[in-house]
């Protein structure tokens, strides 16, 4: 159980069967603490050679590994706002969002939240690259030979981009 009290009294939560569900309920206030996927939305960058930027985790978990480009949504922020936010973020330039590739169920790090990852399509509008200090790296690589990336979604993202672009 990842939580032990109530956000909203202080007061002990505690394992309940609600509509057929394991929950946890205040037993103070009966406050229902609904765990919910956190949505994340990233953007696989393209360029006229067909290539996809990838960047390189400076942070855990998964620290060193290759990762797409993006991040977690605000509460009251449109993925695609997010998607390009994160991008400015991130890499410092302007992106134009040009599809969406698909959404894929992950988790993030060992134990952590759910996730909901969002995945669009891209290129580079304005601004030259400037990574991050979350990003030790990046590179363009053609889709024929992606390396392995930190997160299953992220693989997921890349197969079915790799799919749209074959046809
Ligand atoms: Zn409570």
């Amino acid at each position: 159980m990842k939580y032990s009290f109530c956000p909203k009294c202080g007061d002990k939560l505690k394992s309940v069967n609600h509509e057929n569900k394991t929950r946890l309920q205040c037993s103070a206030c009966g406050f229902i603490f609904y765990q919910n996927a956190k949505p994340t939305a990233s953007v696989l960058i393209e360029n006229d050679k067909g290539e996809i930027l990838l960047t390189r985790r400076a942070i855990e978990p998964l620290k060193g590994y290759w990762d797409t480009a993006g991040g977690f949504c605000e509460e009251d922020e449109h993925p695609e706002d997010a998607a390009r936010r994160e991008i400015k973020e991130e890499l410092g330039v302007d992106v134009e969002l040009t599809g969406l590739v698909g959404i894929f169920m992950d988790y993030y790090g060992d134990g952590g939240d759910w996730t909901i990852n969002i995945h669009y399509s891209g290129r580079i509008k304005g601004g030259d690259i400037k990574p991050a200090d979350d990003i030790d790296g990046y590179e363009w690589f053609p889709l024929d030979s992606l390396p392995e990336v930190a997160f299953e979604s992220g693989q997921s993202a890349l197969d079915t981009l790799k799919k749209m672009r074959a046809k």
